[in-house]
């Protein structure tokens, strides 16, 4: 049995130690330089950010084992802001106060834990996969035909990123993708040559463009040789308002995020020393379908990710064990993956 991953955020990496725990070879390929996906830190000049996940809980037993797995092995920390809730109650923020984990020194950090074990092919843009016989063969737009035959393809994209692959070889879970509504999200890296004088280091807002903003720097385990910069802000507007601005320029976002920053921060936070830019595409999804996974044993092809199971890192993690233990029972192994 030799399974293909496509997609090495932490679903895909899940699902792929889950399979390789149970002795299944497995290829990861990943169309960016490296893995992650949305647990995702720009790092630039003397700077580094978080720009996609921020934080994440860990509610099931299984995920808060891997999660001190991670501490473990210093991939991650837990995180305690002072944090603030901006217009309203009711809204985001009102949840209470979970614990809240960071990966360390960068939000990439578990994923390159998890992907240091497995064998993953980095810019390799999976666009075609096609049925052989009993089995696949995928096709990438930087190599082409890959030369191996894989007996499973499990896919760990986003729902809009996996329809156009399954709609001819796999047409029921292309359905079942494209029923799913993913958003969009602009994110603001900030850095400042002072620190801000605030009462906060991250903020649930209610109204405006603005959803969460975050002191980067007040993350554990940001400080070292390489970072030079005093202050780094992370903001991330509203699911709404991002769709609504979704193609504009950043240089039309950035002004707009600045000035709501500057409502709540003061005059200062609206002059930067510099700031970069994000737009994700398919940052979360609404509502997440509520399932685990997906998987056709006849074909030997499955589905993981955020948007199958409850839309967070965590949700992801899950969806990825998941779909590993479906392949595993449909070739007869009945240990715990
Ligand atoms: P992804 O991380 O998207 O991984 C999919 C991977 O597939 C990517 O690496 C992508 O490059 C790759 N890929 C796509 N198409 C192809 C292809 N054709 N060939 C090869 N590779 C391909 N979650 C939280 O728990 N807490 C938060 O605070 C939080 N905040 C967020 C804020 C933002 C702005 C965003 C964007 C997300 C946030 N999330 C948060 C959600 C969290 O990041 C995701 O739920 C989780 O990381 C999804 O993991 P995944 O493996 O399902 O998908």
């Amino acid at each position: 049995m030799h399974a293909a991953i496509i997609g090495a955020g932490i679903a895909g990496l899940a699902c792929a130690a889950s399979l390789r725990e149970a002795g299944i070879a497995v290829d990861i390929f990943e169309k960016s330089r490296g893995p992650g996906g949305r647990m995702s830190t720009r790092r630039g000049e003397g700077w580094q950010c978080d720009h996609g996940a921020q934080y994440f809980t860990a509610r099931d037993p299984a995920f808060r084992a891997e999660v001190a797995r991670w501490i473990a092995a210093g991939a991650a920390a837990p995180w305690q802001p002072r944090l603030a809730v901006f217009g309203g109650s009711g809204g985001h923020g009102s949840e209470g106060s979970p614990e809240r984990f960071v990966g360390t020194p960068g939000m990439t950090a578990p994923a390159r834990l998890l992907a240091a074990e497995l064998a993953l092919a980095a810019r390799t843009t999976v666009n075609q996969i096609e049925r052989d016989g009993a089995g696949w063969r995928l096709a990438s737009a930087e190599h082409g035909w890959l030369p191996r035959r894989f007996d499973a393809v499990l896919l760990a994209v986003p729902a809009p990123q996996a329809v156009p692959l399954l709609q001819s070889s796999a047409p029921e879970l292309a359905v079942l993708a494209a029923r799913v509504r993913m958003r969009g999200c602009w994110s603001l890296m900030l850095r400042f040559d002072s620190r801000l004088p605030l009462a906060f280091d991250a903020a649930f807002i209610n109204a405006g463009p603005l959803r969460w903003v975050a002191r980067d720097s007040s993350k554990p385990g940001r400080l070292s040789r390489e970072i030079d910069v005093p202050d780094t802000w992370l903001l991330h507007a509203h699911a709404e308002w991002s769709e609504a601005h979704i193609e504009d320029m950043p240089e039309a976002v950035a002004p707009i995020l600045l000035q709501a920053f500057a409502a709540l921060a003061g005059p200062a936070a609206e002059t930067p020393q510099a700031w970069t830019a994000h737009r994700w595409r398919h940052a979360d999804t609404d509502p997440p379908l509520e399932r685990e996974c997906a998987w056709d044993g006849g074909l030997g092809i499955g589905l993981c990710g955020d948007w199958i199971h409850a839309g967070k890192v965590e949700g992801a993690w899950l969806s990825g064990r998941a779909l590993a233990r479906e392949l595993l029972r449909s070739q007869g192994v009945t240990r715990a993956a």
